[in-house]
C-alpha cells in the first residue's frame, strides 16, 4: 500500500476526475479505508474566496464531487464546509461551484462557525487553539487542498488547507499573535493541522498557481492529484515533484522538528512511476525573502529592515477597502482615496495581498535584507 498515491489526470471533466480520484485512493487502500457506513464525514476544501474555479484560486468543485461521491458509495453521510478569509459564505459558495455540488450530490453545506477549545494535545506548542465545533462534530475529517503558491509561506498544500478550520475573525487574531514570526506560524500551521486530524488529504494540482498566490498568482496547469493519510509526506513529495526543497519552507521545518518528516519516505521514488507535466519543472514561487538566510532569532525584531514590506500600488487601487477589513494589525486606512500602511504597525501577514482582487499590492524588500542576499 502506498504512502503517497499521485495520478496524472489530463483536465476537470467530472468523470475522468472521478475515475483518477477513485484509483488514487484505490492506491491507498479504497475509500473505505477512510469511511464506514454510517459516519458523519466532512469534507474541507480550499474555499479562500468567490472565484470561478477557472481562476484556480479554490479548490476545484469536480475535485470535491469526486471525493463526496466515493464516501457516498461507502454509506457515509457527507458535509462540505469551511471558512472564508473575507466574502460571505453564500456567496463564495456560488461563485466556486460548491453550491453546484451540494445540489446535485443532496449534501449540505455549512459554514464554519462557534469556535470550541481542542482538547490539549502532547505534541502541541500552542496550549489553547480553537477551531470550528462542525470538526468535532464530524467522525471523519477528509482534507481537499488545492496547489498554490502563497506570498507568506511560499506554498499552500495539505498541512496549509486545515488552517480554514480556524473561524474568520479567530485567523486574524491568529496573524496577529502568531503571525510575527514564521516560524512561530509554522508552529501553529502543524498543531492545527494536529488538531484537525484529517484521516485523508487529496490535492488537487491538475491545474495549480504559481508566482505570488493564493490570489495573484498565475494558474498553471500540472496535471496531477495526490493523495495520503499523512499530509506531511503529501506536501513533500509534492514539493519534491515540483523540484523545490523543503527545507526552504518554515513549515516543514517545523513538522521535521516535531518527527512528522517519515525518513525512509523515498519522494523521489514515487513520482518518476509517471511522467508528470513539463510545468513542474520551472514551477515559480514568491520571489520573497530568502527566509533560510534570515539568522533565526532575528524575523520578530528585524522585520522593517529584514523583511518585504507590502506596497499598495495606488494606480492599481480600486480601493474596495477589502485589504483594510481584513489587516489584523490595523495597520491600513483609507486616506482620501488611496490605501495608507502603517508599517510600524505592520507584522508582514500578507493578509492584503491574499485577498486583493485587482493584484494592486506587491512587495519591497528591506534594505539588510537585500544586503544579505547579496552576501549570501
Ligand atoms: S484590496 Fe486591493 S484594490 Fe482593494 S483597497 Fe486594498 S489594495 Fe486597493
Ligand atoms: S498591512 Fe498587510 S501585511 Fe501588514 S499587517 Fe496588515 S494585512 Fe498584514
Amino acid at each position: 500500500m502506498e504512502q503517497v498515491a499521485i495520478r496524472t489526470c489530463a483536465s476537470y471533466d467530472p468523470e475522468l476526475v472521478y475515475e483518477e480520484v477513485k484509483a488514487l485512493i484505490d492506491e491507498l487502500g479504497g475509500m473505505g479505508e477512510f469511511v464506514k457506513r454510517g459516519e458523519r464525514v466532512l469534507i474541507k476544501p480550499n474555499l479562500l474566496s468567490a472565484h470561478e474555479p477557472s481562476k484556480h484560486i479554490t479548490t476545484h468543485p469536480h475535485v470535491v464531487m469526486a471525493v463526496a461521491r466515493l464516501c457516498q458509495e461507502r454509506g457515509a453521510t457527507v458535509v462540505i464546509g469551511d471558512s472564508p478569509a473575507i466574502d460571505s459564505f453564500q456567496k463564495v459558495a456560488k461563485k466556486t461551484g460548491m453550491e453546484a455540488v451540494s445540489q446535485e450530490l443532496g449534501i449540505p453545506l455549512v459554514e464554519f462557525s462557534n469556535p470550541r477549545p481542542a482538547p490539549n494535545g502532547e505534541r502541541r506548542v500552542f496550549k489553547r487553539i480553537e477551531i470550528a465545533s462542525q470538526i468535532f462534530d464530524a467522525d471523519k475529517i477528509i482534507s481537499v487542498a488545492k496547489l498554490k503558491t502563497h506570498s507568506q509561506m511560499l506554498m499552500t498544500l495539505g498541512v496549509k488547507n486545515n488552517f480554514g478550520t480556524v473561524v474568520k475573525q479567530r485567523k486574524a487574531e491568529w496573524h496577529s499573535t502568531a503571525g510575527t514570526s514564521r516560524d512561530l506560524f509554522a508552529s501553529l500551521l502543524i498543531d492545527i493541522y494536529l488538531t484537525v486530524n484529517p484521516v485523508l488529504t487529496v490535492l488537487d494540482g491538475i491545474w495549480g498557481m504559481e508566482g505570488m498566490g493564493p490570489t495573484n498568482g498565475s494558474p498553471v496547469f500540472l496535471g496531477f492529484l495526490m493523495a495520503s493519510r499523512d499530509a506531511v509526506a503529501l506536501d513533500l513529495c509534492c514539493l519534491t515533484a515540483l523540484g523545490i526543497s523543503w527545507k526552504l519552507f518554515p513549515v516543514y521545518r517545523q513538522a521535521k522538528i516535531r518527527g512528522l518528516v517519515e525518513p525512509n519516505l523515498s519522494y523521489k521514488e514515487l513520482y518518476t512511476r509517471i511522467s508528470l507535466c513539463s510545468a513542474t519543472k520551472g514551477f515559480k514561487i514568491p520571489k520573497l525573502d530568502s527566509m533560510s538566510v534570515i539568522p533565526k532569532g532575528l524575523e520578530a525584531i528585524s522585520r522593517r529592515y529584514l523583511v518585504s514590506k507590502p506596497v499598495i500600488i495606488d494606480s492599481i487601487c480600486k480601493g474596495c477597502e477589502r485589504c483594510l477589513t481584513i489587516c489584523p494589525q490595523k495597520a491600513i486606512r483609507k486616506q482620501g482615496n488611496k490605501m495608507r500602511i502603517d508599517y510600524d504597525n505592520c507584522i508582514r501577514c500578507y493578509c492584503c495581498q491574499e485577498v486583493c482582487d485587482f493584484d494592486a499590492i506587491t512587495f519591497k524588500k528591506g534594505f539588510f535584507l537585500k544586503v544579505t542576499e547579496k552576501i549570501f
